[in-house]
């Protein structure tokens, strides 16, 4: 029987196991598909406070984990599979293993939508990707192309400026949803070229597992052309991880959880949740972090109420 569990291991799963292996719950952190979650597949981090010259994301992650493992977190690798609230004390699958808990705290990110073309997945890594900060760096000297109306597709855009030669932007619709400020600074840059309405249709290079190209579809003249960029970016925004909690756990229209306001309480007492996994707006390391204390010090103290 384990006093909490806590449900993925980036920056907001981690920060709860430090709080509350601190506080000696012993947590078990379960991994996850992709453990140390977004931060891993990011380069450089300029901006969580306390490292003036940036620190990698896998560095600030693998920190983390030491950290909660010296006051006495441990770790599971793998995935939730199964979870079961309805009764305390609650019931955690994962792979092989079952446990048992008394609080749980749900801090299992978000993940990258896909377009859904054939061969998308298995071309991420040679030529398409989901993280500008991550890949740009491959993309020197090169043509690219961002697809997306969002505030990330904005800010990717302008970002792979710093390596492309030239960035068209493809969005399905003319109008866009980014905000005002990054859709003019977009726009004042002079290394991209929006292309709308468009979709991309398919890609180019497969065969040879690396990117030679997209196909494009103009959706109102059904037009159909073919760019010849090395990469793609797809920013298109984020799903959050909450399938496994569907029927327990309230959750918006999109399926972020919703926790009670200014506190990391779901609908179930004695689960928590923190970070992306009920966040779409800040999405921020240092966000996630500060939620993952705050589900950690309320699971000590729903804890204790208990006794
Ligand atoms: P988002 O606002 O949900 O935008 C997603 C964009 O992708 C939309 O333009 C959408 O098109 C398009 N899209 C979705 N599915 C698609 C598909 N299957 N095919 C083609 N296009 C598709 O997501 P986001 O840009 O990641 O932003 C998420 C949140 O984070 C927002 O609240 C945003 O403000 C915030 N954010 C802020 C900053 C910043 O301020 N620095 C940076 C990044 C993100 P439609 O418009 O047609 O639906």
């Amino acid at each position: 029987m384990h006093n909490v569990i806590i449900i993925g291991s980036g920056c907001a799963g981690l920060t709860a196991a430090i709080y509350a292996a601190r506080a000696n719950l012993t947590p078990l952190v379960i991994d996850g598909r992709e453990p140390g979650d977004q931060l891993t597949l990011t380069t450089e981090v300029e901006n969580f406070p306390g490292f003036p010259d940036g620190i990698m994301g896998p560095d600030l992650i693998e920190n983390m984990r030491k950290q909660a493992q010296r006051f006495g977190a441990t770790y599971h690798a793998g995935e939730v599979t199964e979870v079961d609230m309805s009764k305390r004390p609650f019931r955690v699958v994962a792979g092989k293993e079952t446990y048992e808990t008394k609080a749980l705290i749900v801090a299992a990110g978000a993940s990258a939508r896909l377009l859904g073309m054939p061969h998308e997945k298995e071309m991420i890594g040679h030529g398409v990707s989901t993280c500008a900060t991550c890949d740009g760096f491959f993309f020197r000297g090169k043509e690219i192309a961002v697809v997306g109306g969002g505030d990330s597709a904005m800010e990717e855009s302008n970002f792979l400026t710093k390596f492309a030669t030239k960035v068209y932007l493809l969005h399905r619709r003319n109008e866009f949803r980014a905000s005002k400020i990054m859709l003019d600074r977009m726009r004042k840059n002079e290394k991209i070229q929006v292309i709308t309405p468009t979709v991309v249709e398919e890609l180019l290079g497969v065969g040879n597992h690396l990117l030679e190209g997209v196909k494009i579809r103009n959706v109102q003249t059904k037009e159909v052309s073919t760019l010849p960029v090395a990469g793609l970016f797809i920013a298109i925004g984020h799903n959050p991880n909450t399938a496994a909690f569907k029927g327990q756990l309230d959750m918006d229209e999109n399926g972020y959880l919703k926790t009670a306001p200014g506190s990391a309480r779901t609908n179930v007492p004695g689960v928590f949740a923190a970070g992306d996994v009920q966040d779409h707006i800040y999405r921020q390391a240092v966000t996630a972090a500060g939620s993952g204390c705050m589900a950690a010090i309320e699971a000590e103290r729903w804890l204790e109420a208990q006794h």
